[in-house]
């Protein structure tokens, strides 16, 4: 039973300070929904902490720019000024490979264009806060970004959020126990009606 719950895609995107990560980190630890994060690649530095081909296949821009010519890109995205993040054929073929369920964590154009791709065998969840102001509160108590960096990240969400109609779900996370069970009842539910 356990093995047939394979090569489904999962897409979880957000307006960044959303909770997607949160999130995303739930669904990784629930084993039986068999879930493999695709690694992306990407260009900007790498912080403390983080592993190279774990957090993120970390390239230069001159390599990220052959990969494209390659076209082994599935989709990539300029996200931040000057910071390149894609999506790499070749890691969604090792997932499905190892006989497992897709997890993607990407920006919201580049799940547009993921769930573009793979149409009714992906399922898109959009994620937001329930307001604007609760999502500053957010970014600002997260203390990650500067005061003008979270500007720019409150007037990028509001222009994502126009998108949010693009997606099967959407998920509003207000209590988070309760749309981290919301979130795990979809997955398993689309993951379950690929088994029929
Ligand atoms: P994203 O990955 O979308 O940028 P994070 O998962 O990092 O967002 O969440 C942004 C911040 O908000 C983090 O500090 C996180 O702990 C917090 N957070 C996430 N969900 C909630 C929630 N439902 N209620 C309160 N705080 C939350
Ligand atoms: P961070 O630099 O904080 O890890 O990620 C910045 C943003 O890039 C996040 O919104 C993340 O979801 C997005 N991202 C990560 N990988 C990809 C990818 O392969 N494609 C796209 N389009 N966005 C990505």
């Amino acid at each position: 039973m356990y093995f047939d719950m394979a090569g489904r895609i999962i897409i979880i995107t957000a307006p960044s300070g959303s909770g997607k990560t949160t999130i995303v980190r739930h669904l990784l630890n629930v084993r039986d929904l068999n879930l493999e994060f695709s690694v992306s690649a990407c260009t900007r530095p790498m912080r403390d902490g983080e592993i190279n081909g774990k957090d993120y296949y970390f390239m230069t821009p001159a390599a990220f720019r052959d990969r494209i010519r390659k076209k082994d890109f599935l989709e990539w995205e300029e996200v931040y000024k000057g910071s390149f993040y894609g999506t790499l054929k070749s890691e969604v073929d090792r997932i499905l490979g190892l006989e497992r369920n897709v997890l993607f964590d990407v920006d919201v154009r580049g799940a547009v264009n993921l769930k573009k791709k793979f149409g009714s065998k992906a399922l898109a969840i959009f994620v937001m806060a329930p307001s604007l102001e609760v999502l500053q509160q957010r970014l600002e108590s997260r203390g990650t970004e500067t005061r003008e960096r979270i500007a720019e990240r409150i007037l990028k969400a509001s222009q994502e959020l126009v998108f949010k109609d693009r997606f099967d779900r959407v998920l509003v996370n207000d209590k988070l126990h309760k749309a981290l069970n919301l979130a795990e009842t979809w997955v398993r539910e689309f993951i379950e009606a690929g088994m029929t």
